[in-house]
């Protein structure tokens, strides 16, 4: 898995900062940017989220690029409706094997491999390689189509487990909701690294507007009831190492 935080608004901190200065604020934006030293900004962030007035939090935007997930994650990452993205077309891009150089690249689930199934999955994952190949070749042949208008419908046979690459933009405020259901405990793994390897890049930019971000237990109690993990604990200790690291 790679997670490149491509771009982001300038200055997020202070962007956000402007946004909650300029609502009460006679002053235009210019003159109000000149009054906040780096502190202020900071501390006005800080204020902004612990008092839940996030509206000025959506003019930070943080642009990724994923790559080396599976579609079984990018389906669970989709149904965030506030952001946007563009993912690896399986209409457009082709995954015969004499394009993907033998084999349509997949991931392997952590629990396959400790099971010691790495090679049977494998197996099963070449076998699906031949299946695709021979329906493109049978649809070719046998409705005389060629590219999408056979790559769109062979595509169905292909697995959850086909690695994919997608990029997409969410706001800040959209972000810390992502933080608080995909890092925790609870969310599924392929999801919760790609979570947390997302926070820890925008931490490095934007620390005040991040700081509290994660599961929902970094910040009070778990509303999980009878679901939680039971390590809310651990998970403190968890996501505060990860700060550190990043010298915070
Ligand atoms: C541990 C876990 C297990 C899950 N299991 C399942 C499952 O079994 N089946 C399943 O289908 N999904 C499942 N999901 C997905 C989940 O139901 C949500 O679809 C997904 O987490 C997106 O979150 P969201 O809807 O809060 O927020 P987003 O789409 O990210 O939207 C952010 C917020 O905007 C507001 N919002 C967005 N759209 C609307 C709207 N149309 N109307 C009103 N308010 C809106 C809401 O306040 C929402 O919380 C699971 C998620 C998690 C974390």
């Amino acid at each position: 898995m790679r997670v490149l935080l491509l771009k982001h608004t300038e200055e997020p901190e202070a962007t956000v900062a402007a946004a909650a200065r300029l609502c009460y604020s006679a002053s235009d934006v210019e003159t109000l940017l000149k009054k906040l030293s780096k502190e202020k900004i900071r501390t006005l962030v800080r204020d902004l989220i612990k008092r839940g007035h996030h509206s000025a939090v959506e003019h930070a935007s943080f642009t990724f690029v994923v790559e080396g997930i599976s579609r079984a994650c990018t389906h669970q990452l989709v149904r965030h409706r506030i952001a946007s993205y563009s993912q690896q077309s399986q209409r457009y891009v082709s995954m015969e094997s004499k394009k993907q150089g033998g084999q349509f690249p997949y991931i392997i689930p952590e629990t396959v491999k400790e099971s010691g199934l790495e090679e049977w999955f494998a197996e099963k994952m070449r076998t699906v390689q031949i299946w695709y190949d021979e329906l493109c070749a049978k649809l070719e042949t046998s409705l005389k189509i060629k590219g999408e208008d056979v790559y769109q419908d062979a595509r169905y046979i292909l697995p959850n487990a086909a690695a994919t690459r997608i990029m997409f933009t969410m706001n800040a405020r959209e972000l810390l909701h992502f933080f608080t259901l995909r890092c925790c405990n609870r969310a599924q793994w392929e999801i919760r690294k790609m979570a947390i390897e997302m926070l820890k890049s925008v931490k490095k930019i934007a620390p005040s507007l991040f700081e509290d971000a994660g599961p929902a237990c970094l910040r009070g109690h778990c509303p999980e009831g009878e679901f939680s993990c039971g390590k809310a604990d651990e998970m403190r200790m968890f996501f505060k190492e990860i700060e550190k690291n990043l010298g915070g």
